[in-house]
């Protein structure tokens, strides 16, 4: 599904990644854990093709395809999804709205016509029932006084819909209470599937209680220090994250 290779990466000319190596199979969840200022966002970034992330070395492949020329919008259109990539209010846009209009895009992209809106309707609410989105909810406009748990909801909802190949979590230390994780955790363990994949970026292993990872990987001052299973996660929970800091250090 997506290989990295020897990613090295920049944002105004400081390095933070130096040197990235990762292979994601199809079916598998990766957990990407690491201290704060490590890398983990400059990562999802840099695989999503945010502009203001400078690629110095290294190759990005998708699906047996080299991405790395390819911009944030040719990326999403070919699967990749970062949560957060949406998060402007829109007043007077409805989540739905918001929504029928990213796929019909992506449709276009492909030379698509538009998804007939007896079939939209039917794949919203079909989305909607699965992850137990009220309706109301639907109809709210986008990120306006949305709670955390409810912007969680917001793009779970994204990602169900939008059914991307690579889905990447990012979640923010921040603002994420036991109900956000569930949201995100009950999303993810949904939507996963063998034909699509899914990075889970944290700090805290309390998220991977709710989606078990096949593979977890730190990453500190930009570099994959160490790979391992669930139980590094666990690991890392009761030891903190010094010992892998000493380690890369010696
Ligand atoms: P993490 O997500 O692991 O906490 P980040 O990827 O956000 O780490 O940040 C890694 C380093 O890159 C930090 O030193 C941070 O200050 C810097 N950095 C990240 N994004 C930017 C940016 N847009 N502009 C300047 N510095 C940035
Ligand atoms: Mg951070
Ligand atoms: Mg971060």
């Amino acid at each position: 599904m997506l290989k990295i290779k020897n990613l090295h990466a920049s944002v105004e000319d400081k390095a933070i990644l130096r040197g990235v190596n990762l292979e994601v199979k199809p079916g598998e969840v990766h957990a990407i854990m690491g201290p704060n200022g490590s890398g983990k966002s400059t990562l999802a970034s840099v695989i999503a093709g945010k502009e203001e992330y400078e690629m110095d070395q290294g190759e990005i492949i998708l699906q047996n395809e080299n991405i790395n020329e390819l911009s944030a919008e040719e990326r999403a259109h070919k699967g990749i999804f970062l949560s957060f990539q949406y998060p402007v209010e829109i007043p007077g846009v409805s989540v739905t709205n918001f929504i029928k209009t990213a796929i019909n895009e992506t449709r276009k992209a492909k030379g698509l016509e538009d998804m007939p809106a007896k079939d939209m309707l039917k794949l919203i609410r079909e989305k909607a029932d699965l992850l137990e989105i009220d309706r109301k909810f639907l109809s709210r406009s986008l990120n306006e006084g949305f709670s955390g748990g409810e912007k969680k909801r917001n793009e779970i909802f994204q990602m169900a819909m939008l059914e991307p190949k690579l889905a990447i979590l990012d979640e923010t230390d921040s603002g994420l209470d036991i109900d956000a994780l569930r949201i995100v955790a009950n999303g993810v363990n949904k939507f996963k599937s063998k034909d699509n994949a899914v990075i889970v970026i944290t700090h805290y292993q309390r998220l991977l209680d709710y989606i078990v990872p096949d593979f977890v990987h730190v990453i500190h001052e930009g570099r994959i220090v160490k790979s391992g299973t669930k139980e590094l996660a666990h690991e890392l929970e009761e030891k903190g994250y010094d010992w892998i800091k000493e380690k890369a250090n010696a």
